[in-house]
C-alpha cells in the first residue's frame, strides 16, 4: 500500500498534475514591476467601506504599475451564502467605479484568462493540488467525528493545552495506511487534514508592507484542507488561487494576520514563492471618547449603498478612499489641484498601519469640493443619473429642461472660487427646486426685514413697471435696483445707511431680498441677475403677481 494509492482512491477521476495546472496558468507577461492583486470576497453580504478600500488599493496598485487586478469570489463556505451575493459584489464594484481586468463578471460570466473565478467552480484544480499532497504523504484523511473533536478540545481546555489538532492530538496523522484505505472503501465519512510539517517552538518571519516585519510561531495545526462536501476551507483555496493566478500581492483586512503562518506553510510546502503581503487596519469609528470598528452590521454609512443613494459621486469617494489609503495624498491634491488620482503613485510605505478614523464629514466636503469643480454639463449629466434612479420627478423635469438646467448649474461656477451649494446629488433638489414652475407651488415666503404686504407690493410693482428691463447688463441692472431704493426712501448705500438708519426706511439689502424672495421663495441663492434672466421677464412677473394675488 502506497500513498499514491490512497490518492487514487479518494480521487479517481483527478487525472491531472499541478504540473499540467503550472502549465495551463503560466507567470504572466507583464511588464517589470507590474503588480498582480486580487479582490476575493465571499459573497456573503454586501461591499463596505472596508473592503471596498481595500479593493480601491488593489486596483491602484495594479494600475500604477500596468499590472492585473482581478474579482475571485471565494465561495467554498456555501452555507454563508447571500443569494445573489455575487451580483451585489459586482455591481457595487461597478457603481463605485473599481474596474476589474480580469474576474468574474456574474455566476456565469467572466474575463480573464486564468479562471475560473469562482471558486466553487474550481473544485478539480484544488483536488489536484490536494491529491500531490496525499501522493507525497503530506496529507491525511481523518475521521474524527464533531463529538471526537469537541472532547480533545474540552480536555485541552481542562490541561490548559493549546487548543487545536497538532502533535499528539491529531489522532488520524498515525493511522496507517493501510487502514484509512479500508476505512474509506467502507464508506466512512472523511475530511483531508495537512499533515504540517511545522514546530510551534520555531519562528517564522513574515515582511508586511503595512505592518513591517511580524514574527510568529510556524503553523503545527494540521489543519483541515478539505471538507466533506470535496470542496477545499478558505487557506488551501486561496494558496491555490493566488499561485496558479500569478498573485503578486496580497492585500487585505488584517483579520488575516494571524492565518499567515499557514498561509506561508502551504507556500512552502509546495515550493512556491509566496506574494507579498500586505494587511490593512480596519477603519475605525469615534463613537463617545472610544474608537471601535466601523462595523457592516451597525453602521449604516459602512455600506455603499448608503453612498450610493446619497448621491455621494464616486470621483468623491475615490478621493476619500485614496486620502485613507496613502498619508501624504491629501497634501499632494492640494498642490496638484488640476492632476487626477491617477497621477499620484500609490505607496505601500504609505498606508497608514493605524486604521484610518472614518470621517463622514470629511467625505461630504471632499465632495463638495469636487462638485465645485465639475463643468456644468457634468453636474447636469450626474445629477440625471443619480435622479433617474432615486428621484423620479426631479429627473422629469432635468430631462425637459436641458439647456435651462445646465445654464442654472453655470452661475458663480466658473470663477476662481465657485459657488458650493451641492454637497451631494441628493441635495440638488433642494437648492434649485424653485426655478422649476412645476414645483414653484404652495410657496411661503419670508421677507425678512420689510414686513407690509402693501409695502412689499409697492417695492414690486415699482421695480418691475419701471426699473426692470431684460436686456440690462448686471451693472445697470443695479444701478436700477438702486435708483429705486433712492426713489422708495431706502438707503442705496450701506455705508450711507449705517452712518444713519434713522434717514431711511431700509436699505437695499431689504429692497433686494423682496424681489429675491417673491422669485426664488429664499433668501440664500445664487446669484439674482443671473437667475432673472434664466427666469425671463414673463416667468419674473407671473411669480409676482402669485404674490400679490396672494
Ligand atoms: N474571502 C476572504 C474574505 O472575504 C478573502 C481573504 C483574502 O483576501 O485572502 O475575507
Amino acid at each position: 500500500m502506497t500513498h499514491k494509492d490512497l490518492a487514487d482512491l479518494i480521487f479517481p477521476h483527478i487525472t491531472k498534475t499541478i504540473e499540467d495546472y503550472e502549465k495551463m496558468y503560466p507567470e504572466r507577461n507583464l511588464p517589470e514591476g507590474a503588480i498582480v492583486t486580487r479582490f476575493a470576497p465571499s459573497p456573503t453580504g454586501f461591499v463596505h467601506m472596508g473592503s471596498l478600500l481595500a479593493s480601491f488599493i488593489e486596483r491602484k496598485a495594479a494600475k500604477d504599475t500596468n499590472g492585473v487586478f482581478y474579482l475571485r469570489i471565494e465561495d467554498t463556505d456555501q452555507k454563508r451564502e447571500v443569494e445573489n451575493g455575487i451580483e451585489g459584489i459586482v455591481t457595487d464594484l461597478k457603481n463605485f467605479k473599481i474596474d476589474i481586468d480580469e474576474g468574474a463578471l456574474s455566476r456565469t460570466e467572466s474575463i480573464g484568462n486564468y479562471g475560473p473565478y469562482i471558486q466553487s467552480e474550481r473544485k478539480e484544480i484544488y483536488q489536484a493540488f490536494i491529491k500531490h499532497l496525499l501522493e507525497l504523504g503530506l496529507a491525511y484523511p481523518c475521521f474524527c467525528t464533531a463529538e471526537m473533536l469537541d472532547e480533545t478540545r474540552e480536555m485541552q481546555e481542562a490541561t490548559k493545552a493549546r487548543i487545536g489538532y497538532y502533535g499528539r492530538y491529531a489522532v488520524c496523522r498515525n493511522i496507517k495506511l493501510e487502514d484509512a484505505y479500508n476505512r474509506i472503501k467502507n464508506g466512512e465519512k472523511y475530511i483531508i487534514r495537512l499533515k504540517s510539517p511545522g514546530d510551534f517552538e520555531k519562528k517564522v518571519v513574515v515582511q508586511d508592507a503595512v505592518k513591517g516585519k511580524i514574527e510568529f510561531p510556524e503553523n503545527d495545526l494540521d489543519i483541515v484542507i478539505m471538507k466533506s462536501d470535496g470542496l477545499p476551507t478558505y487557506h488551501f483555496a486561496h494558496l491555490v488561487d493566488d499561485h496558479l493566478m500569478r498573485t503578486t500581492h496580497v492585500i487585505r483586512g488584517d483579520e488575516w494576520v494571524s492565518s499567515l503562518p499557514i498561509h506561508v506553510q502551504l507556500f512552502k510546502m509546495f515550493g512556491f514563492n509566496p506574494p507579498k503581503y500586505a494587511h490593512l487596519s480596519p477603519i475605525m469609528k469615534q463613537e463617545g471618547d472610544t474608537k471601535r470598528k466601523l462595523s457592516k452590521r451597525k453602521d449604516p454609512e459602512a455600506a455603499m449603498s448608503y453612498y450610493a443613494k446619497l448621491g455621494i459621486p464616486t470621483e468623491a469617494v475615490h478621493l476619500y478612499l485614496m486620502t485613507i489609503a496613502n498619508t501624504n495624498f491629501e497634501q499632494w491634491y492640494d498642490q496638484n489641484k488640476d492632476k487626477s488620482i491617477d497621477d499620484f503613485k500609490f505607496d505601500f510605505k504609505k498606508i497608514s498601519s493605524s486604521g484610518a478614523l472614518f470621517d463622514l464629514e470629511k467625505l461630504i466636503n471632499i465632495s463638495r469640493n469636487y462638485i465645485s469643480y465639475l463643468k456644468a454639463e457634468d453636474v447636469y449629466d450626474k445629477v440625471l443619473s443619480w435622479a433617474q434612479v432615486y428621484d423620479n420627478e426631479l429627473s422629469e423635469l432635468l430631462s425637459k429642461y436641458k439647456e435651462y438646467t445646465i445654464s442654472l448649474f453655470g452661475i458663480e461656477r466658473y470663477q476662481k472660487k465657485p459657488r458650493k451649494d451641492f454637497e451631494s446629488w441628493s441635495t440638488v433638489k433642494d437648492n434649485i427646486w424653485y426655478m422649476y414652475d412645476e414645483l414653484f407651488t404652495n410657496v411661503t415666503y419670508d421677507f425678512q426685514k420689510i414686513t407690509d404686504k402693501e409695502e412689499i407690493k409697492n417695492i414690486l410693482d415699482l421695480y418691475i413697471n419701471k426699473y426692470y428691463n431684460e436686456l440690462d447688463e448686471k451693472d445697470t441692472w443695479f444701478n436700477k435696483i438702486k435708483e429705486l431704493c433712492d426713489e422708495l426712501g431706502y438707503a442705496s448705500n450701506m455705508k450711507d445707511y449705517k452712518e444713519n438708519p434713522n434717514n431711511y426706511k431700509g436699505n437695499i439689502a431689504d429692497v433686494s431680498t423682496v424681489i429675491r424672495v417673491v422669485l426664488t421663495s429664499s433668501s440664500m441663492t445664487p446669484d439674482l441677475y443671473e437667475l432673472m434672466k434664466l427666469l425671463g421677464i414673463i416667468r419674473i412677473k407671473e411669480r409676482i403677481n402669485k404674490f400679490i394675488e396672494n
